[in-house]
């Protein structure tokens, strides 16, 4: 158990240590290091593998080997002007080696001739000579034993002035002090379970390894202990989330027959199963937490409307936030739609709303005049007063994070609440970001639904591209262009989307009536781009990625894309979703630019598959979770070690075990449980809005 004793010596300044002096303490200070505890918990970020040593005449060449031998010759060359270079001779009983460091002069001060040292680089041959080029060095005392030891190396990260030499002095310095003074967090019970390195042999195995396994086994056993106080976290907010009351909107029998007469299609087979999920959920007094996921074009709109409806059918308002002002109108639009003959009312909010407008609708929200209010996130930061608010949708939006979500609640009381998303969440992150929910998915398209064709259009086919589209708009169709920039940049060589719009309605679709779209227009402005788009007074939609999420113009049958590089594979197959909607066959083509030979494999990818999945996990392997959804923005604190895509198979163990710990002890009362509380309170307490636990 943590005494008050172990706390308050964890919390030394780190000056405390002999091997940390005043400049040193303000280098730890710029890594926000401030205490003993800090540096003991800086983990290495990586490590060096000094163990393939070899004699110097036994070495091969380009392959990371380390020799031991004794300085033989320290020289200099240039400096001042041209290029410095410090050269090394070491010599063992084999021959001799030279190790080169260029613009370091400082290097010269470190080396003395008769010095015994370890150098560990790839090793080249230069002239007759075996050469390492800025070797890592550890300088070994006399006794021939010494070094032999540390044949595993940690790096650290560092900050400008502060070495790897130093960092490693202070860590080792501050595990021989203060190793064995952290607690263990883990019950006996789980440490045996998952054979987890107890805390103090961990700490002192992940910063000197004796060898490989035993580094892996103290990485493990902190990647674990991360991933399990997240999945506590997780597994306890899901608990409090059972204990809030909701109201309880069963779709009767009656009910559901109103709202389907209202529906313009047959729902797909997986519609009416998530439609069941949905339904099931709001009959129960505990709000749903839900998400759905649907790859584009699946059709998730329509389970939405049906959860809205029931919530109206009980005298109830439901509200429907959508990433941007198009979708939200979009969506309005297809309510209007479906209740032409009903007296449902309905109003958007949104930055295009005028006030006067505004002042009413807000005041109709508030005496449950309005049933359903369609909008961009500002619905809920603006603290819009609901009359009885009982159901939230949230479309394409990640972002939407726990915090929000707790802003919904009202008196005691929580909405239902769906979030739907065509992004497909990789599994880890379906397990931590999105732990507390539970999940739906669409696995089928609506019946008719084509594939979309995708090209790579390399600029010597550019002609023959644009010929394509112009014989789809000849034959009735529309298209859609979409270039990453807004302005013609002079950092970035990137299209634009004004560059886009000059050159193709002076060129390659001067015949056809084209209109402009980006980001930086007024709402207004907007919302008529996208009408004259929709209504077909416009065959040509220039636009920046504004149009990615969910815009839905089943006449479209073209999306051209310029700057492809520059999108993400899930991005990139948002944009291929807006076409291919309707009856006609969609076709996508990524205009290649000067795109990098991996920006190049990337997009093939891409244009090989139409699995949405499939894709997005790709993007994580290869640009990792921060372009998917950024973990941070998310409100979560990121994590240290432990890495969701490659640690998985452990994130899996963590979050059954975690779930079980909770079920047996809900509020982590238990005495074993306590250091495990306080980790979880201090890390996830306040982004997770866990209150007081229990
Ligand atoms: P997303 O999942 O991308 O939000 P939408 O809800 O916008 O997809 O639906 C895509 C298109 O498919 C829309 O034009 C919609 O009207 C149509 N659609 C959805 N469900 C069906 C269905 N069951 N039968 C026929 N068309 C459907
Ligand atoms: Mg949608």
């Amino acid at each position: 158990m943590e005494t008050v004793e172990a706390k308050a010596l964890l919390a030394t300044p780190v000056e405390a240590l002999s091997s940390v002096n005043r400049q040193r303490r303000e280098l730890l200070h710029r890594r926000e290091i401030w205490t003993v505890g800090d540096l003991l918990f800086d983990f290495p970020r990586d490590y060096q593998d000094l163990s393939d040593e070899r004699q110097i005449a036994q070495l091969d060449e380009g392959e990371l080997q380390s020799v031991r031998g004794v300085v033989a010759e320290v020289s200099t060359s240039g400096g001042r002007f041209g290029k410095s270079r410090v050269s090394i001779l070491v010599g063992d009983s084999s021959g001799h080696l030279r190790a080169t460091w260029f613009n370091q002069p400082f290097m010269r001060e470190k080396f003395e001739v008769g010095q015994r040292l370890l150098l560990t680089a790839k090793p080249r041959i230069r002239g007759m000579m075996w050469e390492m080029s800025h070797p890592q060095v550890v300088w070994l005392g006399d006794d021939e034993s010494e070094g032999e030891a540390r044949k595993i190396l940690p790096v650290y990260s560092l900050t400008e002035g502060l070495s790897q030499y130093h960092m490693r002095r202070m860590a080792a310095n501050v595990v021989e002090a203060f190793g064995s003074v952290p607690a263990e967090v883990f019950p006996e019970a789980l440490l045996d379970k998952f054979r987890l390195m107890p805390i103090h042999d961990a700490l002192r195995a992940i910063h000197l390894p004796e060898d490989q396994q035993e580094m892996l086994q103290a990485r493990r056993r902190f990647i674990f202990q991360e991933l399990f106080v997240l999945q506590l976290a997780v597994a306890i907010r899901r608990g409090q989330q059972q204990l809030t009351l909701a109201p309880q909107l069963p779709s009767t029998t009656k009910i559901d027959a109103r709202i389907r007469r209202l529906l313009p299609f047959e729902l797909t087979a997986s519609q009416e199963q998530v439609v069941q999920e949905v339904a099931a959920d709001m009959a129960l007094d505990r709000p749903m937490n839900r998400l759905l996921q649907g790859d584009v074009g699946s059709g998730k709109t329509i389970v939405a409307l049906y959860a809205m409806l029931v919530a109206v059918a009980h005298g109830q308002q439901a509200a429907l936030m959508a990433p941007t002002e198009i979708l939200a109108r979009q969506h309005a639009d297809t309510l209007a739609d479906m209740l032409k003959a009903s007296r449902v009312s309905f109003a958007v909010l949104a930055g295009g709303t005028n006030k006067h407008e505004r002042d009413e609708i807000l005041e109709k929200l508030a005496l449950g005049e309005i049933d359903v209010v369609l909008g961009t996130h500002a619905i809920i930061q603006e603290g819009v007063k609901f009359k009885n608010l009982a159901l939230v949708v949230v479309d394409e939006q990640h972002k939407f994070g726990v915090r929000q979500r707790a802003a919904l609640r009202q008196d005691g009381h929580s909405p239902h609440y769906l979030v739907m998303t065509a992004t497909p969440i990789p599994r880890t992150l379906t397990m931590t970001l999105f732990g507390d929910l539970d999940i739906s998915a669409l696995r089928e398209m609506p019946v008719g639904r084509q594939p979309v064709n995708t090209y790579l259009v390399e600029v010597s086919l550019q002609d023959a591209w644009w010929q394509f589209v112009r014989d789809r708009l000849r034959e009735g169709r529309q298209a859609f262009v979409v270039a990453p920039l807004i302005d013609e940049s002079e950092t970035v060589s990137a299209p634009s989307v004004a560059e886009a719009f000059e050159q193709l309605t002076n060129g390659e679709l001067e015949a056809f009536r084209s209109g402009l779209l980006h980001g930086r227009m007024s709402p207004t402005e907007k919302q008529q781009a996208m009408d004259d788009f929709r209504s077909g007074k416009t065959q040509v939609l220039i636009s920046t990625s504004v149009i990615e999420v969910g815009v839905d113009v089943p006449n479209a049958s073209v999306m051209a894309v310029a700057g492809g590089e520059r999108f993400g594979l899930a991005q990139l197959h948002q944009l291929r979703g807006r076409v291919g909607r309707g009856n006609h066959p969609g076709f996508c083509g990524v205009l290649l630019g000067e795109a990098s030979e991996k920006g190049r494999e990337r997009l093939q990818a891409f244009a090989n598959s139409n699995d949405g999945f499939a894709l997005a996990e790709l993007d994580f392997e290869l640009r990792g979770p921060g372009d998917l959804f950024g973990i941070q923005q998310h409100g979560l604190p990121p994590l240290r070690i432990a890495d969701l895509q490659r640690d998985r198979d452990l994130l899996e163990e963590a979050r059954r075990e975690a779930q079980l710990l909770v079920a047996a002890d809900p509020g982590l009362k238990h005495e074993h449980h306590a250091k495990l509380r306080r980790q979880m309170l201090i890390r996830y307490g306040k982004a997770l809005d866990l209150g007081d636990v229990g």
